[in-house]
């Protein structure tokens, strides 16, 4: 019995291996379920046969009341830093004169590693079970958390963990970096935001709080990994140089990071730290560095340490990503279609370089869980060309009479009341009057896809919103020549060129002005979509909550979008200025449903493909909609025109091959004008 348990386990523990740290399963997980389940059906039976190496115990152990102390064999030095490339040059420079006789930098071989941001351990095998797992602490003394190194699914309970591996060395201390993976680190952390429970600023702080839990229950629910990185001592193998201990390592089937690298040029060890320094939002863990380390272990132990650092290696620290700094006070800003979210205005801080004063608090629901308030001290993140955002309080550091932070109820600018929309996190101002959204708004209607006017850049809607001549998007069909002269940069060549290109939109369709219109998640395919079944905006008007959601492609939320706009006051005085301005209110050319299929493209199915000389794709595709007949994307037999422009490719030759006419722009419109048949 005692060799069957031994097989059945340390096959289960070549499957985690082979999930966990090669990430290529070869068996299903409901085969491994099985395998565990049996294992643990047999150890109930025979409870002394069970051992510290058995996947079982990677659950946790009893609670602790306290970690033991762990003096290190061997101290666990830190490196020393470095924070350019001139201090590494320098740090080489003195590896240089320490050099033997007769050896150049020429002659050394390094080998560079990103530094994980996680939590340094040394873990102590005997005989190839994992007896005992200890933190850093101050590097001669550390926390025995052995019962929860246990639970931690990459490390492996005893090596070497497959078949083909070199056998145990009798002893072996193996260092490494305990992480939690961003991606896990994300998912993690929103879980405790959602239930309410504490969020930790950043993947180290989630690792360390998480192995240094008294409870190792706790630790085994937490989604962290190892990687190994170097050998603090063994008995019962030669390892000459750094390479070859994180070989060594791997083959015993432990994790090591595939992003270390090994050159002789000093040149491309700096090529390699920017390249992770620029790329390090890509890696799937948080590195605040690389390190860079002679290769040969002769060598190392020859420089050996200087102060508590040894002399063989160094740290090439990336800037800080994170600080923290007073937040002054939340404020609100509008965006374009009424959507107002929080921002915070922060104490001045430096963090990697670039001074910050705003950061981003993303929504309300997270505010409001984060329970972030003016005047807490925050820890305050920026990462790459995002945003800065604030991650979190420092709640030890909270002013006693500080006040939890309510949502506004009205628009910060224009004092309307904000409209919740049910599942959305965001509060919406729903008042196109707010002169806060005026200026986007402006920007978005005067747009391509809206009713776009030609020569009306976002900075003549400024100016003209500053010089009091536009209080809504109405307005623009009120502007007069008079007017616009007296505005900056105006002469009378541009004021007319405007003027006639406003004067042209009132023949945009209907779809155009909806859209238009910027009602909240009413882009241009939703408007386009309405126009099938409403035909006028008076027709929309009138639209039930439940007319709307009867549309196919309109959910729940656009419909309470839409009702909700055109119950605002303010809104209907809109709709009825453009009405007088002369704007295309409802359909031209009967395109809704009924009549449909008196139009001279019925029942046609179309594909696009290639450059048309004139058309865009989705212009083309509108004339074609407009006229009755639909647009697809695959050839087939249904299909009845190819409309081909130049560079067509593989849609032209299987067109081609079904015998499907073939026609340009010019003859679409030949059709439509009835000049052809079908
Ligand atoms: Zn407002």
């Amino acid at each position: 019995m005692e060799e069957k348990l031994t097989q059945l386990r340390q096959e289960i523990n070549y499957h985690l291996y082979r999930y966990h740290t090669l990430d290529d399963p070869i068996i299903s997980d409901a085969e491994y379920d099985q395998m565990m389940k049996q294992l643990r059906e047999l150890e109930v039976q025979y409870p002394d046969l069970v051992t510290v190496d058995s996947p079982t115990q990677r659950v946790g152990a009893e609670p602790l009341e306290s970690f033991e102390k762990v003096t290190h064999p061997l101290s666990m030095t830190s490196l020393a830093n470095a924070f350019d490339d001139e201090e590494v040059r320098h740090w080489l420079g003195r590896v240089e004169r320490l050099l033997p006789d007769g050896m150049t930098v020429e002659d050394l071989e390094f080998v560079v590693e990103p530094k994980i941001d996680g939590l340094a351990v040394a873990l102590t095998y005997q005989d190839g079970i994992l007896v005992r797992g200890a933190t850093r602490g101050n590097g001669v003394v550390g926390e025995n958390v052995t019962a929860n190194v246990r639970t931690i699914k990459n490390i492996p309970l005893r090596i070497p963990v497959s078949a083909d591996a070199p056998p145990p060395p009798t002893r072996l201390e193996v260092r490494g970096e305990i992480y939690m993976p961003i991606a896990e680190f994300n998912r993690f952390n929103q879980q405790q935001l959602d239930m309410g429970e504490k969020i930790f600023a950043n993947p180290r702080n989630a690792a360390a709080g998480s192995l240094r839990q008294l409870d190792s229950k706790i630790t085994a629910n937490r989604p962290l990994a190892l990687f190994g990185y170097a050998i603090g001592y063994v008995e019962g193998a030669e390892i000459p140089t750094q390479l070859a201990a994180l070989e060594y390592l791997r083959q015993l089937g432990f994790p090591i990071n595939p992003d270390i690298t090994h050159t002789k040029d000093f040149a491309a060890v700096l090529d390699f730290i920017h390249h992770w320094m620029e790329g390090r939002d890509s890696l799937r863990y948080d590195a605040d560095g690389a390190v860079i380390k002679l290769n040969d272990i002769k060598l190392q132990q020859l420089l050996g340490v200087a102060g508590n650092s040894p002399r063989w290696a160094i740290a090439y620290k990336f800037q800080a990503r994170e600080a923290t700094t007073k937040l002054l006070e939340i404020k609100c800003n509008v965006g374009r279609t009424g959507q107002v979210t929080p921002y915070a205005n922060l104490e001045a801080v430096n963090i990697g370089g670039v001074t910050v004063r705003q950061a981003t608090l993303h929504n309300f629901a997270d505010l409001v869980k984060k329970d972030i308030r003016a005047g807490d001290t925050v820890i305050v993140k920026r990462a790459g060309d995002v945003i800065p955002q604030v991650v979190k309080p420092i709640l030890e550091l909270r002013p006693p009479d500080s006040q939890p932070y309510q949502p506004p109820t009205v628009c910060p600018d224009c004092h309307e009341p904000l409209t919740h929309f049910e599942d959305e996190v965001a509060l919406v101002c729903i008042n196109t009057a707010c002169p806060a959204q005026l200026v986007r708004q402006i920007e978005y209607f005067v747009s391509r896809s809206a009713m776009n006017i030609d020569g009306f850049g976002i900075k003549i809607g400024e100016q003209l919103a500053k010089a009091g001549l536009l209080k809504n998007v109405a307005d623009i069909y009120a502007l007069t020549r008079e007017q616009l002269l007296k505005v900056e940069g105006f002469g009378d060549k541009k004021a007319d060129k405007l003027l006639a290109a406003i004067e042209n939109s009132k023949s945009q369709p209907l779809e155009k002005v909806l859209t238009a219109l910027g009602i909240h998640d009413v882009g241009s395919a939703i408007a386009t979509l309405i126009t099938h079944e409403f035909s006028s905006v008076e027709a929309l008007q009138k639209a039930t909550h439940d007319d709307l959601e009867k549309v196919e492609g309109i959910g729940p939320h656009i419909a309470d979008s839409i009702v909700a706009w055109f119950s605002h006051l303010p809104n209907q005085q809109l709709i009825e200025k453009l009405r007088q301005a002369g704007l295309t209110l409802a359909v031209v050319g009967l395109t809704t449903a009924k009549n449909k299929e008196s139009l001279p493209l019925a029942k046609l199915i179309f594909v696009i493909t290639g450059t048309l000389p004139t058309w865009s794709r989705e212009q083309a595709k509108a004339f074609i909609e407009q006229h009755g007949g639909k647009v697809t994307e695959t050839v087939s037999k249904k299909t009845n025109y190819l409309l081909a422009g130049e560079k067509a490719g593989s849609k032209l030759s299987k067109a081609q091959s079904l015998g499907i006419p073939i026609i340009d722009e010019s003859k679409l419109q030949e059709i439509v004008a009835g000049k052809l048949g079908n």
